[in-house]
């Protein structure tokens, strides 16, 4: 194999992006942005407070009542003006001359998208993105005893989404519902920024390793170009995606296992078997499909209470009760993960779950005890390139040492504090 093993140290760095850098910071540049060079003009930078107006706000910077007339009628549906909002940021780019007069507004609709009025010449108003560019980061952490992998996220600084994104990437291999303590976890992602500096979100995450109870999990993220989809893979090339979601909630605590010796106080401690597994969480949770189907039944019944079924295939049906409405209609076809209802109280329960059951050939099992069909692993026209692409990220996974109180790893300061140690 043309693959050479390096040890975690001696890691191959690229000067060359940071050498470019240097030099081009002596030039003086515009400071250029949204797409106007801001030093041709006088930058007001302010936010939306109670009480503006948009019409207001650029009579009092001197625009001229009919421009903001031409304005609204022209731009009705694209910029209502009525909609800016308390808190937004906005510039006003005024002429250098003394009159002062507004002749750009920028409004920031979100940290990427922004609008833009031009009120020189005819009035313009149009939409535009700001420029985001992908940094690679690099997080680990140790589920300590009692915690979550939320808290771990965040405690460390990093963003809340990254427990969703790898909740989503194991959601068929580790169920998040029953972390052990010890387990730890490794992740290379992306983050967006606007500008280089101006954080916009995390992107996607592109290795991950999980390790649960002993046991190790690696996903990589992979363009299938035989489907033209992205799907997360193991390091043999298996699907880390199954026929059926492990759980029916995204987030939520399993209350009540499938138990057919189940005896109940209430009920004098007398046998009554539970075949469905609960999962508590408050009224109003969205509750998910765990597989794709047909919706067979969703109606409301006795100790039940309104609830829907999938019939997946021959083999499996699906069950979901008490909830408090349902969000899909008899014959309809369902995706894995999408919204069938939320959690309710309807029927028997003493407190918001949702009790999923779960049918093979016609008898309720239990799914957590079930091995369930994975999906279709990689193709082996398509294997060789694969193990080429994830060698060097598998590297970089298993060379991420685990942070016990959590500095979230730059990869760029880790590369220049690379750069330095070498020169030195
Ligand atoms: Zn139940």
């Amino acid at each position: 194999m043309a693959f050479a093993m390096l040890s975690c140290k001696d890691k191959p760095v690229d000067i060359s992006e940071s050498t470019a850098e240097m030099q081009s910071a002596v030039i003086k540049e515009p400071t250029l942005a949204y797409g106007f060079n801001l030093d041709e003009f006088k930058v007001v930078s302010d936010t939306i407070r109670s009480g503006d107006s948009f019409g207001e706000l650029m009579m009092e910077n001197k625009v001229a009542y009919p421009k903001i007339h031409e304005l609204t009628q022209k731009y009705k549906d694209s910029f209502d003006v009525r909609r800016i909002r308390v808190g937004k940021p906005y510039l006003i780019l005024k002429s250098r001359d003394t009159s002062e007069t507004a002749q750009v507004f920028i409004y920031q609709n979100d940290p990427i998208n922004y609008t833009v009025v031009d009120f020189r010449d005819s009035v313009v108003a149009y939409k535009e993105k700001r420029p985001v560019t992908y940094i690679q980061k690099e997080a680990s952490g140790v589920i300590p005893d009692g915690g979550s992998l939320s808290n771990v996220i965040v405690e460390q600084g990093l963003d809340y989404y990254l427990t969703y994104d790898l909740s989503q990437i194991y959601a068929w291999t580790i169920d998040f519902f029953k972390l052990d303590p010890g387990d730890k976890f490794k992740i290379i992602y992306q983050e967006k920024y606007i500008n280089d500096s101006i954080y916009a979100g995390v992107g996607a995450i592109e290795a991950a390793y999980f390790e649960h109870n002993g046991q190790p999990f690696y996903a990589f993220s992979y363009h299938n170009d035989s489907l033209d989809v992205v799907e997360y893979y193991d390091e043999e090339a298996n699907n880390l995606r199954r026929t059926f979601l492990r759980a029916p909630l995204k987030f939520g605590r399993l209350s009540s296992r499938y138990n057919l010796k189940r005896r109940i106080r209430y009920y004098g401690y007398k046998v009554r078997p539970h075949r469905g597994t609960d999962y508590a969480a408050p009224i109003g949770t969205p509750i998910l499909a765990t597989a794709d189907g047909v919706v067979t039944e969703s109606t409301r019944r006795g100790g039940n209470g309104k609830y829907v079924k999938i019939r997946h295939n021959g083999t499996y049906s699906t069950q979901y009760l008490h909830m408090k409405a349902q969000k899909v209609k008899r014959g309809e076809f369902v995706r894995q993960g999408d919204v069938i209802g939320w959690i309710g109280m309807t029927g028997n329960t003493g407190g918001p779950h949702v009790c999923y059951r779960f049918w093979k050939n016609g008898r309720q099992v239990d799914p957590l005890k079930e091995d369930l069909p994975a999906a279709d692993p990689l193709a082996e026209s398509l294997r060789p390139g694969y193990f080429e692409f994830i060698n060097p990220v598998k590297e970089q996974l298993d060379c991420i040492e685990y942070m016990p109180t959590g500095q979230m790893q730059d990869l760029l300061t880790y590369n220049q504090a690379e750069n330095a140690a070498t020169q030195n």
